[in-house]
This record gives structure tokens, sequence and C-alpha cells, in this order.
């Protein structure tokens, strides 16, 4: 398509111009930062709906910078991945959850954000293999979350996440209904699980309209046999009506935020969500 033809130049004159010129400011300061060992990965709570116990975690980067803080990930993946830094980053994520989830003495699931510009990197299968058999971590308990976007065809990360996908790696479709072929997306690609964006679920509760688009998206889901979890969760009523819609996964400041693995209560002793 049209969309996907001007995605791909963009990339490739962005590529080039990378290569020609000298690195840029942000991009020596991450590659600095990834040396210094400023980033740090929280993990937030995925939950199963019916046993209300937690599934696995999401990994979520933080950079702990000497001057500035602790930085959310809006404060520096937007330039990331201007710099084309994002692939190399989001690999040093994956290395480092799955090394981290390896260590655990649960069978729980991780699930790794990979920006769009590493789709489009063929190594991307082979990267995944190395880290999985480098850490033990069983294939079965990864997750990538891709993010729908136009600069990214599904043509274009079909050979790639099939392969990821044969390996046992689930594949998710992250904030999915919000971005730029939610649908077509479904036809082809090896997908496991969608992830409801927190925009639907915020409305359930007040409005009926949201409702009936998160139901719809279960149902569609259903049909395909493909997961769901819902993000965003902040409330009980949100959980009560998810629950009662059918939705057999959730995530949410309701049963924890992010925060560092060390700090999370073991599996087995954890009573409640926090
Ligand atoms: P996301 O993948 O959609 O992750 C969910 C975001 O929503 C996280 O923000 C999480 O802390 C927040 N969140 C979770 N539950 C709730 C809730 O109940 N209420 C509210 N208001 N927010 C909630 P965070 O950690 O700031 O990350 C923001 C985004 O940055 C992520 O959105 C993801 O797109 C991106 N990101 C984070 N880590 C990585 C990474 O390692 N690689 C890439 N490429 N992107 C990342
Ligand atoms: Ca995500
Ligand atoms: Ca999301
Ligand atoms: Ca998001």
């Amino acid at each position: 398509s049209k969309g996907a033809g001007r995605g791909c130049f963009h990339i490739f004159e962005h590529g080039m111009t990378m290569e020609a010129s000298h690195r840029s400011t942000i991009e020596l300061e991450l590659m600095q930062a990834i040396a210094q060992d400023e980033f740090v990965l929280h993990y937030q709570p995925i939950i199963r709906t019916q046993e209300e116990r937690i599934s696995g975690y999401e990994a979520l980067i933080r950079w702990n910078h000497p001057r500035r803080g602790l930085l959310s990930p809006d404060q520096f993946i937007p330039a990331a991945e201007e710099a084309g830094f994002i692939v190399e980053l989001d690999r040093w994520v994956l290395k480092q959850a799955c090394a981290e989830m390896a260590n655990r003495d649960d069978e729980l699931s991780i699930s790794v954000n990979i920006s769009a510009l590493g789709l489009l990197r063929q190594d991307l299968p082979e990267f995944v293999r190395t880290t999985l058999a480098d850490t033990g971590l069983t294939p079965g308990r990864l997750e990538l979350e891709i993010t729908e976007t136009s600069r990214v065809s599904e043509a274009a990360c079909l050979a790639t996440l099939s392969q990821i996908r044969n390996m046992g790696v689930g594949i998710a479709i992250d904030d999915f209904g919000t971005g730029f072929a939610s649908l077509s997306y479904l036809i082809d690609l090896p997908v496991t699980r969608i992830k409801l964006d927190r925009r639907f679920i915020s409305g359930i509760v007040d409005s009926p309209r949201c409702l009936n688009i998160v139901s719809s998206a279960l149902a569609l889901a259903r049909c395909l046999d493909i997961d769901v979890t819902a993000e965003g969760i902040e409330n009980l009523q949100q959980f009560e009506l998810l629950k009662a819609a059918g939705c057999k996964s959730v995530q949410g400041y309701f049963f924890g935020k992010p925060q560092r693995l060390d700090a999370m209560v073991p599996h087995h002793q954890s009573h409640g969500f926090n």
C-alpha cells in the first residue's frame, strides 16, 4: 500500500542518514547509559481473572539518570526511536528480562515490548533464539508485545514474527484498537494475544459504548482463538465488569504498579495483589 511504501522509504532514508553522519547526542547518551548500567526494568503483574493470581509480568523500562533521576519511557523512548537506538535498547530489555525471570523459581510468563523498528530487522528471530538459549528461559514463557504502527506493514514483519512464533514465543498486539491496522493485523500475523488499551477500559463503567466495544473485542478474540489482556484496570468496578464480560486476563494499577522484581512478593507467598 501507499502508506507502507512511505514507511519503508522513511526508515531506509533514516538509516542512510545515521550511517552518513555522526551519531546524535541522545544516541551517545543512550549508549553510555547502557554501558553504565543506568537502565532498570520494572515489572507489572498480569492477573488471571478466574483465580485472581499472577500469570506473569510485563517488563517496562526506566532510566535511572545520574542527574535527572528516574525517567519514565515517555521521556526517552521517542528519542531512542528517532535515533534508531530503540532496537538495541529493546534487545537489552529482552535479555535482561529473560535473565531475571529465568532466575526465579516460578513458571510465570514475561512480556517484553518490541518497537516496530526492531521487527524490520531480520536477525530478530536469531536474537530471540540466542537469548532464550543463553538465559535458559522456556520459549513458552516469553511474549513479545508489538504495537501497531503505520511504519511497519504486515508483510514486512510477517516472516520475522512467524519464525519467532514457531519457537513457541507468544505474540501480543499492544494497545489494540488504537493503532493503524488493528483488524488487518489479525488476518495473517501469528497473533496469540491482544492487549486492550486503557482508553477503552477507563470508560467501561460510565459509557455503555465503551463496554460494547470491549465486549465486541472479546467476542472477536474468542472467535479467532486469541487471548485477551485488558490494560489499565484501576478499580474494582472495572474489574467486575471485565470479569462479567468474560475477560480472562487483566493488568493495571488496581492489581499492582510496575516495580523492581526483587521488590515483588514471591508468587506462592502472595495472598493479595500487592
Ligand atoms: P505500554 O506498553 O502500553 O505499557 C503500559 C503503560 O501503562 C505503562 O507505562 C504502565 O506503567 C502504565 N499503566 C499500567 N497500568 C496502569 C493503570 O492502571 N493506570 C495508568 N494510568 N497507567 C497504567 P510506562 O511504564 O510509563 O510505559 C509507557 C510506554 O512506554 C509503554 O506503554 C510502552 O509503549 C513504552 N515502553 C516501556 N518499556 C518499553 C520497552 O522496553 N521498549 C519499548 N519499545 N517500549 C517500552
Ligand atoms: Ca506493552
Ligand atoms: Ca499497552
Ligand atoms: Ca502504550
